[in-house]
């Protein structure tokens, strides 16, 4: 990576844009390049610290104070510089204003001759004034062996700081397991995060490693758009979907190397089309957990809601953590909902049509072991691109379940609330619950034990047939629409079952 951004500065690019929340790592990486490979002299910037100029890491003399950005702008058009570099953090702000944009753009005229490098480095988004001169450099994710380092560094740290004598006792393994683990945080996140699993009681365990991942989910769920998932299924807890279920067996290894010197590519992912409540989300977690690889959450429509004007950035960024974590598998629930307008002459001024095209070029182009699993209840909404062969391995259609399988996912729910399902008369049961989907058959079980507890008895069948006739499911409700759903993907999908 520091080569690559070496090379941005010697080939004369005059605006180099970072965009991260990891700014100690961005700040270091340029520091590094700076002083040791390019040797050109470094001049940094900050709203509370000013412009200095930077001797070494620790070493640094003030040039102008703290404060709006134009008078270290206007030091910059005034100085004799050749070949300097001048670190920028969170400029992007100041980038709509008139004068500092007027400033900028002097400044990369200027530096076109003297051959010197504005870099920015933002954790918000940098502004298309700003953006339309600057080339991207992205520093993505610290890699295995930076996380490793942090471990230590940070263990070290707590070491030396603390009163209490603090202890490490990791093997091999269950350190690999623990930077797997923190993949996908930046360093000063994985930093905090092991920080906590070692205060609590000056250890550093595998018995740590639960810990650790609740801290980064929590860290993952104020920081960014991706969720981790808690996957702790497996596939006998799916009733039916048995085409679907050997399909995904079939690709287990398929990220082996083994795979590889066989000659296979990779899996990609699957579309899951189907009717809502029939176990799609189950689905993902139960290849997660039997794959054994994180499960993200990506939800597109929280993208939309939660960062206005941001959305595209905080894709990538999506998009970059998900590699980072790699192999993974990532999960975009209700493709649907975030995408649909993008087919559409859409009312958001083209954004989810931009934001589609990134999620589609990216889903060509990347070459991690990454399985993507997206689920959709309506795709005649979709844009059809999404279809295209190619984008996914497949595309599977999840219908209602047959009499049999109903039977089956009764039993799961009746067993998961500790009955046996052989105490009960499934078959008749199922056969009364025609049109239910499978989220419905799993109320069907609480509201009859709850209507058993009430009574002060064991649940029999009676209290499943009664609230059968009690409920009205979906497939009733919405007859036309699933119709419309299942003739639209009789010869585009394959049945999941
Ligand atoms: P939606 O489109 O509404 O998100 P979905 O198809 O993703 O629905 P799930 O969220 O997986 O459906 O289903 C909800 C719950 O219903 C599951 O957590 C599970 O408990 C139960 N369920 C659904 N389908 C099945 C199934 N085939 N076998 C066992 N349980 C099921």
């Amino acid at each position: 990576m520091s080569k690559e951004l070496e090379l941005l500065i010697r080939a004369r690019n005059p605006l180099i844009a970072i965009e991260t929340i990891d700014e100690e790592r961005a700040v270091a990486l340029v520091q590094q390049v700076v002083f040791q490979q390019t040797h050109r002299t470094l001049y940094q910037w900050s709203l509370t610290e000013g412009l200095s100029i930077v001797q070494s890491a620790t070493q640094s003399s003030n040039l102008v104070p703290g404060g709006k950005p134009q008078p270290a702008l206007q030091h910059i058009l005034d100085l004799d510089a050749e070949k300097a570099v001048f670190l920028f953090r969170d400029l992007g702000p100041f980038g709509k204003d008139a004068q500092t944009h007027r400033m900028v753009r002097d400044i990369l005229r200027k530096f076109a001759q003297s051959h010197s490098t504005l870099i920015l480095v933002d954790a918000l988004p940098i502004p298309d004034e700003l953006m339309r001169f600057a080339i991207r450099f992205e520093i993505g994710y610290p890699s295995a062996e930076e996380l490793e380092a942090v471990v230590k560094q940070t263990y070290h740290q707590l070491r030396k700081e603390s009163d209490k004598e603090i202890t490490a006792k990791l093997n091999r393994p269950e350190m690999e397991q623990l930077v797997q683990t923190l993949r996908g945080l930046t360093a000063s996140q994985a930093a905090r995060v092991v920080a906590a699993a070692i205060f609590d009681d000056h250890l550093l365990t595998k018995e740590d490693l639960p810990r650790i991942v609740e801290g980064k989910r929590t860290m993952l769920g104020s920081s960014g758009s991706l969720e981790a998932i808690a996957a702790d299924f497996s596939s006998n807890d799916i009733g039916g979907l048995d085409n679907l279920k050997r399909w995904l067996k079939q690709r287990r290894g398929g990220f082996t190397p083994d795979a590889a010197k066989f000659g296979l590519e990779p899996p990609r992912g699957v579309l899951m089309l189907g009717v809502p409540g029939c176990g799609k989300s189950l689905c993902a977690k139960v290849v997660a957990a039997d794959w054994g690889m994180p499960l993200m959450r990506l939800d597109p429509g929280v993208l939309f809601q939660k960062f206005i004007g941001e959305s595209e950035s905080q894709l990538r960024q999506a998009l970059r953590q998900a590699e980072a974590m790699a192999p993974a598998i990532l999960w975009i629930d209700e493709i649907e909902k975030a995408f649909a307008s993008a087919s559409a002459a859409s009312a958001d001024g083209g954004l989810s049509k931009r934001m589609f095209g990134t999620l589609l070029s990216w889903m060509q182009d990347h070459r991690h072991p990454i399985f993507m699993i997206a689920t959709a209840n309506d795709i005649s909404a979709l844009p059809p691109e999404l279809m295209r062969k190619g984008r996914f391995d497949e595309v599977f259609f999840v219908d209602l379940p047959q009499p049999e399988d109903r039977a089956h996912i009764l039993g799961i729910h009746l067993s998961r609330r500790k009955r046996d399902p052989k105490q009960f008369d499934l078959k008749k049961v199922a056969e009364a619950a025609e049109g239910f989907s499978g989220s419905e058959l799993e109320q069907l079980v609480v509201s009859a034990l709850f209507a058993a507890f009430n009574e002060k008895s064991e649940i029999k069948d009676e209290h499943l047939l009664q609230e059968v006739g009690k409920t009205r499911p979906l497939s009733v409700l919405n007859r036309e629409k699933i119709e419309e759903l299942r003739d639209w993907a009789a010869n585009r999908c394959v049945p999941a079952d």
